[in-house]
């Protein structure tokens, strides 16, 4: 299987009017011809900058519209074709992620990568030949290493991961909308978008804080010259990462401060699985150390084409954030993956949708040969208003409950009027429900073809034209920026060497000038060690930080716990914390404690001698519900004080 190496490529915004009034200065500078951004340390103006070489590199004037044309396009071309794709952004807060991945409205050149991918995904589908598509879309986010569904009935509730053999990793009770325009994904986009901010505002969270994922289902279904058909599944993932900021630096503090470990956690994971991938001698990669990572599984090291956008900003006083922007990038770039055409999905909708159109279509063509379907529209007003009832149940019911509901209608006696049928109100029945048994098919066909969309502008010429040379300005577009990069490198040392020189002076002057690009790339090279060292320190620095932190966590819980083990009682399990700590398991699925149940093992007491026993005096009926009410809470109240 052919390997494909992530893309990368950077975007620097221009100075904010806060940097601006701060008189700051931009460190960062490209080449974007080749592809290449330099860094200058405003500690060491005498350094030379640091130069980095991505897939892209595109400055303040750049649009968003260019960076799509340019590099995103092939990618999402290649999910309406059954291959993965990932487009995610990273970077500081305030860097431009959600510019690029939302976008805005007005100027349009600056729409975001998210709208334009589905433009970009509906202009395929309707240019498209003998293809049907179901395309869906889902929204989440992680924010403070728990996943909620942006569209869903309960935006708060936490949703869980869970693995499947062949599905892979999934988020369990994700909602999933079928959409059928690029209108209805907008709202969508909108509507997940509003859920999360109204979150934050309620909950007083920060959305640079969390990610946010938007991904793009896709089902294909073609057929081919010999008519056979088809099928194929492909996602597209448009990832907003938190911002990339070191915690130390943000000042966070209390219940910040706990957000900030936990998705510095999940980024920091997201940068060990790039290391480990980048670094050949790893073998274990460390998906599963967050949600992110597990959720990204495929798009880095897998079968999915990934493209990564660092954000910028120009500013010197982010010199250290964007030094490790670039770092992150500059690692992330050597990432292989390998991507393939996802063939004959098992779980796929589409096929499903497909064997039932058939059926449908049969039924609908028996029936017009047994009788004229223009009669169908003459049914009466309350046939009328009970198949509406029907569809919209149908369309609300959940899948299992549609199919035996489908399986009652289709099995509606399949007789004609005018067959032996005597009783008059047995022949309004049947005719009836011969008639229903069609209009309901044919409401349900109407329905599922709703649901598939695929060629309405397969004769439209010229967007079909358009759709080509988008296709190929993206691959000419590559081409040019590996001739540039060729051409710059041209005078390399091979070159230089091997050289036929015409006299001594001219050959001693091509040599120094070597010795002295040799001797900037040393310096650079020594330079970048040293830088990679105070990172390090850096790093270092904030998981100490941490790990005092969750010390001092700990210390609290070990403390509050002291003291109110003493109130438990004694034939209470959790008296003895030790066993109850031997007998917890750690559940890698959930990420959670498996602790026992709290249980109260009552001690008979040795039987007393009998005595003779006095009549039982008459319980008062409060006392007596006391004593029920203490029965009935011992078991399930392992604490109670001694008082
Ligand atoms: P992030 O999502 O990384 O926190 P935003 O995308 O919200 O950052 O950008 C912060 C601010 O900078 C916004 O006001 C945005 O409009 C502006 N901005 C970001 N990138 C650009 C750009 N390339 N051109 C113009 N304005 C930009
Ligand atoms: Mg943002």
């Amino acid at each position: 299987m052919a390997s494909e190496a992530v893309k990368v490529i950077v975007r620097c915004r221009p100075m904010n009017e806060r940097e601006k009034a701060l008189g700051c200065k931009a460190v960062v500078s490209m080449e974007s011809a080749r592809g290449q951004c330099f860094l200058q340390n405003p500690a060491a103006t005498s350094e030379p900058p640091k130069q980095f070489t991505f897939d892209g590199a595109y400055y303040q004037e750049h649009s968003t519209e260019q960076i799509y044309n340019e590099i995103a396009y092939p990618l999402v071309e290649g999910v309406t074709e059954g291959y993965n794709g990932t487009i995610f952004a990273y970077g500081q807060t305030g860097s431009g992620k959600s510019f690029t991945m939302q976008g805005v409205v007005d100027p349009s050149i600056q729409k975001g990568i998210i709208p334009r991918a589905f433009e970009h995904i509906f202009e395929s589908v309707q240019c498209a030949e003998n293809a049907k598509f179901l395309v869906r879309a889902s929204y989440l986010e992680i924010y403070n290493e728990d996943i909620r569904d942006l569209l869903g009935a309960d935006t708060k509730q936490k949703l869980e991961l869970k693995e499947h053999p062949e599905k892979g990793v999934y988020v369990k009770g994700l909602s999933l909308h079928t959409v059928h325009s690029v209108v209805q994904c907008e709202q969508i986009m909108e509507t997940g978008w509003r859920n999360r901010s109204v979150g934050y505002t309620l909950m007083n969270k920060d959305s640079s804080r969390s990610h946010s994922i938007f991904t793009v289902n896709m089902e294909i279904y073609t057929v081919d010259e010999q008519g056979q058909d088809h099928l194929r599944a492909a996602k597209l993932n448009l990832v907003d990462l938190a911002g990339s900021e070191r915690q130390s630096k943000t000042g966070a503090t209390g219940e910040r401060l706990k957000e900030a470990t936990k998705i510095n956690l999940s980024l920091s994971a997201l940068g060990n699985v790039i290391s480990a991938l980048v670094d050949g001698r790893c073998k274990h990669i460390p998906y599963r150390d967050s949600k992110l990572t597990r959720l990204l599984q495929d798009s880095l090291g897998g079968n999915t084409k990934t493209l990564m956008v660092a954000c910028l900003s120009p500013a010197d006083n982010n010199y250290d954030e964007s030094l490790s922007t670039l770092r992150y990038a500059n690692r992330a770039k050597n990432i292989k993956n390998k991507p393939c055409i996802n063939e004959d999905p098992k779980d796929a909708l589409l096929r499903e949708y497909q064997k039932e159109i058939k059926k449908l279509k049969a039924i609908l063509a028996e029936q017009m040969s047994a009788h004229n379907l223009s009669g169908r529209r003459a049914l009466s007003g309350s046939r009328d208003k009970l198949l509406m009832k029907i569809e919209f149940a149908m369309i609300t019911l959940d899948s299992k409950s549609r199919q035996i509901s489908l399986f009652f209608v289709l099995c509606l006696p399949n007789c004609h009027p005018g067959q032996d049928v005597h009783s008059p109100r047995l022949t309004q029945t049947v005719l009836c429900s011969i008639e229903l048994r069609e209009a309901f098919a044919f409401s349900r066909l109407q329905m599922l073809e709703r649901q598939v969309v695929g060629g309405e502008q397969a004769k439209n010429k010229d967007l079909k034209e358009k759709h080509k040379r988008r296709k190929k300005y993206a691959d000419e577009r590559r081409m040019q920026l590996v001739t540039a990069l060729q051409q710059s490198n041209e005078d390399s040392s091979e070159w230089v060497l091997l050289n036929v020189y015409d006299s001594i002076q001219e050959e001693v002057r091509a040599k120094s000038k070597l010795l002295e690009k040799m001797q900037k790339k040393l310096q650079a090279a020594e330079t970048e060690i040293k830088d990679l060292q105070s990172e390090f320190e850096l790093e270092r620095i904030d998981y100490l930080s941490t790990i005092r932190r969750l010390e001092r966590d700990l210390m609290l819980f070990q403390q509050l716990l002291d003291q109110v083990q003493s109130l438990v009682r004694r034939d209470c399990n959790y008296s003895n914390l030790e066993k109850i700590k031997r007998e917890s398991v750690w559940d890698e699925e959930t990420s959670c404690w498996k602790i026992p149940q709290p249980l109260i093992q009552k001690t008979r007491l040795p039987a007393v001698p009998a005595l003779p026993q006095p009549k039982p005096a008459q319980k008062s009926p409060s006392a007596e519900s006391q004593e029920r009410t203490v029965r009935c809470y011992t078991p399930i109240l392992p604490i109670l004080p001694y008082f």
